[in-house]
């Protein structure tokens, strides 16, 4: 069993695309700037967008983080997007989820412009990624095919099982796997909470995704031998050996799976930080301006 690494990884590509930026910025031009709007005062979410702005600077993007109290209005928080929308020295824009009840956040993707939707949420992005077409891919599945890619890992021809179907996560990720690209050309198998008999699903497949939130859900007898297996699972449990008190659990009992494995990703250390690397590359092509609206 070897270890998808993907907090080495990218640390690597972290350096790739400062060494792009200060190129950037040495002919004159600026550097990419990124906007995340946090509300309220979530401790995950916190450290979420805590990290997104800290490795900005690190590489030398520009950031702006934008605070709103949780009774921030929807109104107030749209017309803050839509004033992002039309500044010239902002290229990419976040919204951190989860948002308060009374804020849609339906409205608040759509109304983010296709050309700065670096979470690639839009109905454009993913319609026009289901076609095939360039479009900003949502940092998650661009992360792990990312990952994949650069490990080597091959996927034509192999039958794949993603479990979970949200529109961020195992939606894209199974679309991504199965076009025809490389990584990709996979037949993919998408299982989700109504999926009966979902071992039978998973024993099949050659590459596993898991993103479904439910700590240690996939056993050492859900995989096969040889199996490549990726844990998208982050979920905060209770652990008082720690100082936060709480430890970031991942959707595979790594214990049990990970010896069946040829490789697998460990949590913390693998998605994760491999999704700050997809979000960094959109911020990066929409300062670009690689993919046209
Ligand atoms: P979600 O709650 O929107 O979707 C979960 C999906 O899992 C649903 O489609 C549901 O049908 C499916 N599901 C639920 N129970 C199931 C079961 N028993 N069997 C099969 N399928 C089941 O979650 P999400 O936003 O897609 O995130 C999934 C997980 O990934 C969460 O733990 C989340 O925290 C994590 N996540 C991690 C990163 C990262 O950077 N590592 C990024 C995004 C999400």
């Amino acid at each position: 069993m070897k270890i998808l690494d993907g907090k080495s990884l990218s640390e690597l590509i972290k350096k790739e695309i400062q060494s792009e930026v200060a190129s950037i910025v040495a002919s004159g031009k600026k550097a990419p700037h990124l906007a995340a709007i946090l509300v309220g005062t979530d401790g995950a979410s916190e450290t979420y967008v805590g990290s997104k702005v800290k490795t900005c600077g690190e590489i030398g993007f520009g950031s702006t983080l934008i605070r709103y109290d949780s009774s921030v209005t929807e109104s107030e928080l749209l017309e803050k997007i839509h004033e992002i929308n039309s500044n010239p020295e902002i290229d990419g824009l976040i919204v951190q989820s989860p948002l308060p009840r009374h804020i849609s956040f339906e409205k608040v993707t759509e109304t983010i412009h296709p050309s700065k939707d670096v979470d690639g949420f839009h109905p454009v992005n993913s319609g026009r990624l289901m076609q095939g077409k360039p479009s900003f891919v949502a940092a998650t599945p661009k992360g792990i095919i990312t990952l994949l890619d650069r490990y080597g890992i091959e996927t034509s021809g192999k039958k794949c099982v993603v479990i979970g179907r949200s529109n961020i996560v195992g939606m894209p990720m199974s679309i991504l796997m199965a076009r025809n690209s490389k990584p990709g050309n996979a037949t993919v198998t998408i299982c989700h909470s109504k999926t009966s008999d979902l071992k039978s699903y998973c024993l099949e497949a050659d590459i596993i995704i898991a993103a479904l939130g439910k700590p240690g859900f996939l056993k050492g007898d859900h995989v096969k031998e040889g199996a490549v297996v990726v844990d998208v699972g982050i979920t905060r449990v209770a652990d008082a050996t720690k100082k936060s008190g709480f430890r970031l659990q991942g959707d595979i009992d790594f214990d049990e799976v990970a010896p069946k494995c040829s490789w697998i990703t460990p949590v913390p250390g693998g998605v994760g930080p491999m999704t700050i690397v997809g979000l960094l590359q959109n911020t990066l092509m929409a300062s670009k301006k690689e993919i046209l609206f």
